[in-house]
């Protein structure tokens, strides 16, 4: 039997990962699961609760009733969002609580696509592909500034540069499942590409990795 086709995006904020996550997925109409959304929802809660960052317990215990129906709130998009995942992703017993269901949704017997900052390294060590999608902070902030600007008209370019720096350096340098790349996983530079030539290099990695199919 062949096992089933198992695709992990892994790199940091702004890279293009989630938007080539969702093309592959629908290529090979498989289920994609966009892991920040997790995190950023487990944020979210704990803003609206008020509940402090130092406890670890009770953000812990917010993560694990996170569910899959949360995560189509817009509020989760926004910039305020992705700082909140950020700070409470360093926490380790939010990111136990958001486990199990990570690894379950990427071994289901359809295969899958996920993508988030661990996928390569801690959630599906095992995947068929895996690919670390970058570019540089410029480049990211650059990207995220015109999305972002279409919700909020007094935001810089400076204070999207400097978030994304922010978390870059908090992602990385967490002692909790830090952003790095899987040894085995293929680097996708994104600086220099648009979206279209972003997707076929995605497209050529993953067929490659398969032996051309
Ligand atoms: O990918 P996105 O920008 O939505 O992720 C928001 C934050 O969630 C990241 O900055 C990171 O701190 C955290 N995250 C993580 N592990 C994942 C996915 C996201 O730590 N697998």
């Amino acid at each position: 039997m062949t096992q089933p086709l198992l695709i992990a995006f892994d790199g940091p904020a702004a890279s293009g990962k989630g938007t080539l996550a969702s093309v592959i997925a629908a290529d090979y109409g498989l289920p994609f699961l966009d892991t920040g959304l997790l995190y950023r929802a487990v944020g979210h809660v704990a803003r609206e609760r008020g509940l402090d960052l130092e406890d670890t317990q009770a953000l812990g215990e917010a993560a694990q009733f996170i569910h899959p129906t949360l995560l189509e709130d817009d509020a989760l998009r926004g910039r305020e969002a992705g700082e909140w995942a950020s700070r409470v992703a360093a926490i380790p017993e939010v990111r136990a609580a958001l486990k199990q269901f990570q690894i379950d949704f990427a071994h289901q017997t359809s295969g899958a696509v996920l993508d988030g900052r661990d996928i390569g390294t801690v959630i599906a060590p095992d995947a068929t592909v895996k690919l670390f999608v970058t570019a540089d902070p410029e480049t990211r902030a650059k990207r995220r500034f015109l999305q972002l600007i279409k919700a909020n008209s007094a935001l810089t370019f400076e204070d999207v540069l400097s978030d994304i720096r922010i978390r870059d350096e908090r992602d990385s340098s967490r002692s909790s499942a830090p952003l790095e790349m899987a040894r085995d996983a293929v680097l996708l530079d994104t600086t220099n590409l648009d979206i279209e030539a972003a997707i076929e290099a995605a497209r050529s990695i993953v067929k490659a990795r398969r032996g051309g199919v």
